[in-house]
């Protein structure tokens, strides 16, 4: 039951599974990252939004693991696009994190309207932060075809992944498919959405048919298309059943009748990113 790593564009690699650390209290972060860690997860994933580097440094620190062990990921907090507030929160991040790189720091939103929709100089500006070895790799999160369009067009560097609401009732095929032309992994958020798609029929029959549980049968869907996922939960039962993904593989008929529950925009858990600003 080992995680593979799967290479970036950029010649660097990332565990295909972590542990996503949204909307777990600060107070809480410490214990639930390090339950993680010694579970087996390497590779985590927070962001300035959700208000718990600090606390993710210091329970990376306090496993005993040497910090090039564990992919870390973090993401620019709406708000600060314009260059030199991107620096200025970047250098947050880090010391938040008590750490002197990131393995991965991403756009958290494209924000259409806000800053002039000038994400392009926001990527500039990450660009700098990998070319100075504080960010490993450098990636986009929510961001549509024409917002990755924008950015082939406009910048050098090929974002090395996009972070976007992927699951079965939101399958994002389009979205996913540019990545995979261009060479941009997915990294699927709300992988379960957040719980909902785990009561669905279709679901609960896989489960039973593998003799797993609905939230593996729908992160071993997810791995099996190649996609990035880090689910989050703190319940010890729970973090340690999602780490259980690759003993077990899906056959295609499967594979396609968990496809084939996509609703498109109805299945949407969150904001739509051409909106959200
Ligand atoms: P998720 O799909 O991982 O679902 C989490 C919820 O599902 C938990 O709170 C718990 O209630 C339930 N759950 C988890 N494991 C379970 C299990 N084995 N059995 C039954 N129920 C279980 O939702 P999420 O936290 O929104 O997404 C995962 C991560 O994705 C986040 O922590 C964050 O790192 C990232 N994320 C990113 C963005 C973005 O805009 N980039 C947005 C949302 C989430």
């Amino acid at each position: 039951n080992t995680v593979p790593d799967i290479s970036l564009n950029d010649g660097n690699t990332i565990p295909q599974l972590g542990f996503g650390v949204y909307q777990i209290e600060p107070k809480d972060t410490a214990e639930a990252v390090g339950r993680a860690l010694e579970i087996g997860y390497r590779h985590i994933d927070t962001a300035e939004m959700y208000g718990n580097e600090a606390e993710v440094g210091e329970a990376v620190r306090a496993s005993g693991l040497d910090r090039g062990e564990v992919f870390v990921t973090s993401k620019l907090n709406n708000g600060f696009h314009r260059p030199q507030d991107a620096r200025r929160a970047f250098e947050s991040t880090l010391s938040a994190l008590k750490m002197d790189y990131v393995d991965l720091f991403l756009i958290h939103w494209p924000l259409p309207t806000r800053y002039d929709g000038d994400f392009v100089s926001t990527w500039k500006t990450l660009e700098e932060f990998q070319r100075d070895g504080r960010a490993r790799s450098i990636g986009v999160s929510n961001f549509q075809v024409p917002h990755l369009e924008r950015l082939a067009a406009e910048a050098d560097v090929v974002p090395a992944v996009n972070q976007i609401e992927v699951h079965p009732y939101l399958t994002n095929e389009q979205v996913r498919a540019y990545g995979g032309e261009h060479n941009i992994l997915t990294e699927a958020w709300s992988p379960i959405a957040q719980g909902l798609v785990l009561d669905d029929p279709t679901i609960v029959d896989v489960a039973e048919q593998v003799g797993r549980t609905p939230a593996q049968v729908v992160l071993r869907w997810h791995v099996q298309r190649g996609d990035i996922v880090f689910p989050k939960s703190t319940t010890p039962k729970r973090v340690e059943e999602n780490f259980q993904l690759f003993d077990f593989t899906l056959d295609d008929t499967t594979m396609e009748r968990i496809s084939g529950l996509d609703r498109g925009e109805a299945g949407r858990t969150g904001p739509n990113p051409d909106e959200f600003d």
